[in-house]
């Protein structure tokens, strides 16, 4: 993937992300950490259109992310997952076909199975969000991120309501679906799971992006407040 930032600035009441001028090119999985308020979840949102920038331009594989299109091409997984409760598995990616995609009823139907089955749900697909636990909801949410076949999946720390047996199984997922060659900016926490998943790490700090390059930099931090953050994370 391509990410072209350009003195990319954003304010809430305070100043969020502090003019951000940054290129990356050719890696498919980034990884965004930093301490929480260092500015990734909205950095991850804007990358993935779901917020306008106050200044500056920002784009991922050459499309502007604040074109409507591009939108409509994003999957995005959240902290949780974020299925409507009352539709099945099945239903949750369907609807997404039918009502952006205009697929047929059974063409939905077919390429929601065929997703569900890609992250072992094939057996699941009928049940309601409540009724799985949470590692299958967060694998169907992955699922239906999937589903509008996005160049890039946002996922913002898609692991952190979940027990350690449910991380490593979303987390397995994730990494087959690299295997089968998808791209991903993949905010995260779990810090054994980004050396062995990212090919790129971004490390944010205060607004800013404090540290970037390989992931062997998470074992030789330069700056003190990434070697403060290494010592924090288990
Ligand atoms: P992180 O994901 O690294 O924890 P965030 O991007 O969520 O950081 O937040 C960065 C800063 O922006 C924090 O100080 C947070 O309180 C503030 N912030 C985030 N979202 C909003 C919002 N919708 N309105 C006001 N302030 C926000
Ligand atoms: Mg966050």
């Amino acid at each position: 993937m391509k990410i072209e930032l350009n003195n990319l600035y954003h304010r809430y009441d305070v100043d969020v992300l502090r003019e951000l001028t940054f290129t990356l090119e050719g890696y498919k999985s980034v990884a965004i950490i930093g301490v929480s308020g260092s500015g990734k979840s909205t950095l991850l949102r804007i990358l993935s259109g779901l917020e306008t920038p106050t200044g500056g331009t920002v784009s991922v594989n050459d499309h502007d992310v604040t074109a409507p299109a591009y939108r409509k091409s994003v999957g995005f997984v959240f902290q949780s997952h974020n299925l409507f409760p009352h539709l099945t598995l099945l239903e949750n990616i369907t609807l997404v076909l039918e009502k952006t995609r205009g697929r047929s009823k059974k063409e939905a139907r077919d390429q929601a199975c065929r997703f569900l089955t890609m992250l072992h749900l094939g057996d699941q697909v009928h049940k309601l969000p409540r009724n799985v636990s949470g590692g299958q909801a967060q694998r169907a949410a992955i699922a239906r991120a999937l589903s509008v076949d996005p160049e890039v999946i946002f996922l913002d720390e898609p692991t952190s309501a979940l027990d350690p047996v449910l991380t490593y199984e979303v987390l397995s997922a994730i990494k087959e679906l690299r295997e089968l060659g998808m791209e991903f900016v993949l905010v995260s926490h779990v810090m054994s799971f980004v050396k062995e998943f990212a090919d790129y790490v971004v490390f944010m700090h205060d607004g800013e992006i404090g540290e970037h390059g390989p992931p062997s930099i998470l074992d030789n931090p330069q700056t003190q407040a990434m070697q403060d953050f290494m010592a924090k994370v288990p």
